[in-house]
C-alpha cells in the first residue's frame, strides 16, 4: 500500500469551531491512525483478520468510551471529541471504527446508562483500556430491521436466568469477552443481559466470506440453555427503547466516521488527479474530473457542518433520534458516492489494494446497512416530519 500522505480537507475552516481540546484529541487520533493503522490495514483486510495488536492503542487515543466519565475509566470527553475520534479512526478503516463504536456505544454505554454501580465498576475500566472486548447482540436471523420481533428469551429460574436463542451479524463476536444481549423475559419485555465468554452453552461462530468490513470480525451468538447470573441483568432500563438508545449513540459516531472515509477517498483522488497524466495533461485538468472533485468537497463540507451542529445539540442534550438518523443516512450515502467516484478517478489503479479507496467502498456497503439501513432511516425522517409511521 502507498504511504499515508493524508491531508484533511477543511474547506469552510471548521477548525475555527473546534476547541483546543477537540483539536488535540483529533490530531492524536489522526497521528495514531497514520502510524498504527494505515501501514497494516490493507494486509489485514485482504486476510480478513482483525488486527488485535491495535486494541491497546485504540484505548489510549480514547477510542473506547470517549464520553464515559473518567471515574469509570473513560476519557470524559464531549460529543464533538467523540465524533472526531470516530472520524479519524474510520479515515483509517470502517472495520476498526466498528470495533471502537461497538465497544463504546453498544457495550460501555448500556452498562454505564442502564447498569448498576457494581456492573459499571466491574466492566467499564477494563473495556476502556481494551483489556476486555465486548459485543452487542440485537439482530437475529429473522429480525433485522424489526428488532422488536426478536425471539431470543430468558426465563427466571430462581437463582439465575436461562437464556435461549441466537443473534447474527454481531461485530467483535468471535473474540469478545462479554456480550450485551437483548432478550425477552417471560412477559415479552426486552432486557439487556451481560453474557460472558465461558458460560456453558454460549458459542460465537465466526461469519466468513465477507466482501466488506474484512478487517472486522463478525459472528453469531448462540445461546443454548445458558445460565446467566441474575446480577448480569441491566436493571435500569428495559423495552426496545433501551437498545435503541445505544444505537443513537453509535449512529451519531457513524455519521462522523463516514466523513473520515469520504475525506480519505477525496484526498487520494485529488492527489492522484494532479499526478496522473493522460492526453499530455494531469487528469485533474479535465472538467469531468474536476466535477467529481468539486462535488466531493461540497458534499464533505455539508456533512461536516451537519455533523458538527448535531454534536453541539448532543452536548446540549437536545439532539433527537430522528436528527441522528438524518445524519447517519446522509453521511454514509455521501461517503459511498464519493468512494465510487474516487474509485473511477483512479482508473484501474482504483481497484487495487495499493490505494485505500476500494476498501473504503466495500466497507461502506456494510455501514450503509448496519445500525439501521438507508431505507429505514429515510422512514424515520418521513415519520418525523409527517407523523405517520410507514414501517408496516
Ligand atoms: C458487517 C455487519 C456488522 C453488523 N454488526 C452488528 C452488531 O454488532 N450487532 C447487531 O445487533 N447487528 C449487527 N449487524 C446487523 C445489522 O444491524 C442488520 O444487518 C440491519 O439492521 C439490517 O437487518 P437485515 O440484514 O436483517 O436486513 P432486513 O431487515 O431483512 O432488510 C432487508 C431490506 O429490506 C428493507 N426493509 C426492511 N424493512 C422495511 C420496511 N418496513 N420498509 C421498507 N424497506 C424495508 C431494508 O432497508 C433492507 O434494504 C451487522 C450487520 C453487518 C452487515
Amino acid at each position: 500500500m502507498k504511504p499515508d500522505l493524508f491531508q484533511a480537507p477543511d474547506y469552510y475552516l471548521l477548525d475555527d469551531l473546534l476547541t483546543e481540546e477537540h483539536k488535540l484529541v483529533r490530531d492524536a487520533a489522526r497521528a495514531w491512525v497514520k502510524k498504527e493503522v494505515s501501514p497494516i490495514i490493507e494486509d489485514y483486510a485482504q486476510r480478513a483478520e482483525f488486527p488485535t495488536q491495535i486494541v491497546k492503542g485504540l484505548g489510549e487515543i480514547g477510542g473506547f468510551g470517549p464520553y464515559i466519565p473518567v471515574e469509570y475509566g473513560g476519557a470524559g470527553l464531549d460529543q464533538i471529541s467523540y465524533g472526531l475520534i470516530m472520524q479519524e479512526i474510520e479515515r483509517g478503516d470502517s472495520g476498526v471504527r466498528s470495533t471502537s463504536s461497538v465497544q463504546s456505544s453498544l457495550v460501555m454505554y448500556p452498562i454505564w446508562k442502564y447498569g448498576n454501580e457494581e456492573q459499571r465498576m466491574k466492566y467499564l475500566p477494563k473495556l476502556a483500556t481494551g483489556e476486555m472486548i465486548g459485543c452487542f447482540g440485537l439482530t437475529e436471523p429473522d429480525f433485522g430491521s424489526n428488532p422488536g420481533g426478536m425471539v431470543t428469551n430468558f426465563k427466571d429460574k430462581g437463582d439465575h436466568y436461562l437464556l435461549n436463542g441466537a443473534k447474527m451479524w454481531i461485530s467483535n463476536a468471535p473474540f469478545a469477552d462479554i456480550a450485551v444481549v437483548w432478550a425477552k423475559d417471560e412477559r415479552g419485555r426486552i432486557h439487556g443481559l451481560i453474557v460472558e465468554r465461558g458460560m456453558e452453552g454460549f458459542t460465537t461462530p465466526e461469519t466468513h466470506n465477507k466482501w466488506s468490513l474484512r478487517a472486522s470480525a463478525t459472528g453469531e451468538l448462540i445461546f443454548d440453555n445458558v445460565k446467566v447470573p441474575k446480577e448480569n441483568l441491566l436493571p435500569n432500563k428495559s423495552g426496545l427503547g433501551a437498545p435503541l438508545g445505544c444505537l443513537d449513540s453509535a449512529r451519531y459516531g457513524i455519521a462522523w466516521g463516514a466523513i473520515g472515509a469520504a475525506m480519505d477517498c477525496y484526498d487520494t483522488a485529488l492527489r492522484y488527479s494532479k499526478e496522473r497524466i493522460q492526453f499530455d495533461k494531469p487528469i485533474g485538468a479535465f472538467q469531468l474530473q474536476q466535477k467529481k472533485l468539486a462535488e466531493m468537497i461540497t458534499e464533505i463540507t455539508k456533512a461536516q457542518l451537519l455533523t458538527w451542529r448535531l454534536g453541539v445539540l448532543r452536548n446540549e442534550g437536545k439532539a433527537t433520534s430522528a436528527q441522528i438518523s438524518m445524519a447517519k443516512r446522509n453521511n454514509v450515502d455521501m461517503a459511498l458516492t464519493i468512494a465510487r467516484d474516487a474509485r473511477q478517478m483512479l482508473g484501474g489503479m482504483g481497484i487495487t489494494g495499493e490505494y485505500s479507496i476500494m476498501r473504503h467502498m466495500m466497507n461502506l456497503e456494510s455501514v450503509v446497512t448496519y445500525e439501521g439501513t438507508h431505507d429505514i432511516h429515510l422512514l424515520i425522517t418521513g415519520m418525523d416530519v409527517t407523523g405517520f409511521p410507514a414501517f408496516k
